[in-house]
């Protein structure tokens, strides 16, 4: 297998280097591209050609590889599949929006959770993603962006066309972040001080471990935390989310709260709207009913929290159904209402694999 020159210290690279007759600067341009995430060594144009062929032969940039990429019509998301040294797969998506570019990143190869609504835990999980292999894809989608560039596509709807550079971050890709907890804090801890990414422009979403929870209070970052919560009693908690029976709502939330109040900062409840077809095929509310909307209220009185609301991606293997959109803004109502903030999550880039692990899994299902 050839060697990753990204994964190389300083000091392997100058040899690396060394080795192939070339003078120590060389080490020091090569570095500079792999930082702008140059996915091969042809792109690194002030490397002779020789050279530029030398180091094809014999050594990868980035230990991630594009295996798809895949552009939404208004053409301001970008989702790549891509590969791993091993062959597994993961994928991360690039948002332009108009407050920033916006990359959603994974964190594990697969997913253990076996969450009952969600495409990537399908296949299990496959491994912990290292902190290179996580921040490889906030440079896949730095070095699409300077193609946008090269190639004059307009930026961002409305945005500041100065900035073209990742600005926000959201761990809410592949995978359960708290369960590969030290790589994560490795990797934001490394977007922050490489890339200049502030913490409150960093999300991290989590189905509730408590102790990662905890852990990430002991860091003390005040990065935003997102709590995939998605029921407000513990019985329908459990039958959709296995994680809710070894650590309950009460808990979850209690340690969330504790690490959002800490920094001052509002928690991110994530809330899939789920429905169910019943035998004559009509869509009956799973999860969302006035009642539990009334629940959900009762759960969160006078926390500092907002609720983003999002209609369910259909997963073909799943077999929930996404509710109408009345019965989603009467959900909403009643919240608002109640005094909670909330807000209807927009999708993006429904028309490229919506739901989050599709495209993996379609690739492993030969699709
Ligand atoms: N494991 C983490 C992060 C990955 S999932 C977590 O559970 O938070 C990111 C978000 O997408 C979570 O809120 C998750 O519940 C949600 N999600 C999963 N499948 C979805 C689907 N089919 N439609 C809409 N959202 C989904």
């Amino acid at each position: 297998m050839k060697p990753i020159l990204f994964n190389f210290t300083e000091t392997e690279l100058n040899e690396f280097v060394a080795k192939l007759g070339q003078p120590k600067f060389r080490a020091k341009q090569i570095k500079d591209w792999l930082n702008r995430g140059a996915p091969n060594f042809q792109s690194m144009k002030n490397l002779p050609e020789q050279l530029r062929q030398d180091l094809d032969a014999c050594a990868q940039t980035l230990p991630v590889r594009i295996v798809k990429k895949l552009e939404s019509s208004d053409g301001q998301t970008t989702k790549f599949l891509l590969e791993l040294n091993d062959t597994e797969q993961i994928e991360c998506v690039l948002m332009r929006t108009s407050y920033g570019n916006s990359v959603c990143v994974s964190s594990q190869a697969g997913c253990a959770m076996g969450c009952k609504f969600c495409a990537s835990t399908l296949l299990g999980l496959k491994r912990n993603l290292t902190v290179n292999e996580i921040y490889s894809q906030i440079l896949v989608a730095q070095w699409e962006l300077r193609n946008d560039k090269l190639s004059n596509k307009p930026i961002r709807p409305n945005g500041d066309a100065n900035n073209d550079d990742v600005s926000h971050i959201v761990i809410m890709g592949t995978g359960e972040p708290l369960q590969n907890v030290e790589n994560v804090i490795g990797f934001v801890e490394r977007a922050n001080s490489d890339m200049g990414i502030g913490w409150r422009k960093i999300t991290l979403s989590t189905c509730g471990i408590v102790p990662g929870i905890k852990k990430l209070t002991e860091w003390g970052r005040p990065i935003n935390l997102a709590i995939s919560l998605h029921a407000p009693i513990n019985e329908l908690r459990s039958q959709i989310m296995p994680i809710n029976n070894k650590y309950k709502l009460e808990e979850v939330l209690n340690a969330a709260f504790e690490f959002s109040d800490l920094h001052n900062r509002q928690l991110m409840i994530e809330y899939i709207l789920l429905g169910k077809k019943n035998s004559s095929g009509e869509v009956e509310l799973f999860n969302c009913t006035s009642e539990l909307a009334e629940k959900l209220s009762e759960l969160l009185k006078n926390k500092n929290c907002m609720v983003n609301l999002i209609p369910w991606n259909a997963v073909d293997e799943r077999d929930f159904a996404s509710p109408s959109g009345n019965a989603v803004h009467k959900f909403q109502d009643i919240l608002i209402k109640n005094g909670i903030h909330t807000r209807i999550r927009r999708e993006r880039g429904q028309d490229i694999g919506s739901a989050c692990g599709q495209l993996r899994l379609n690739n492993a299902k030969g699709e």
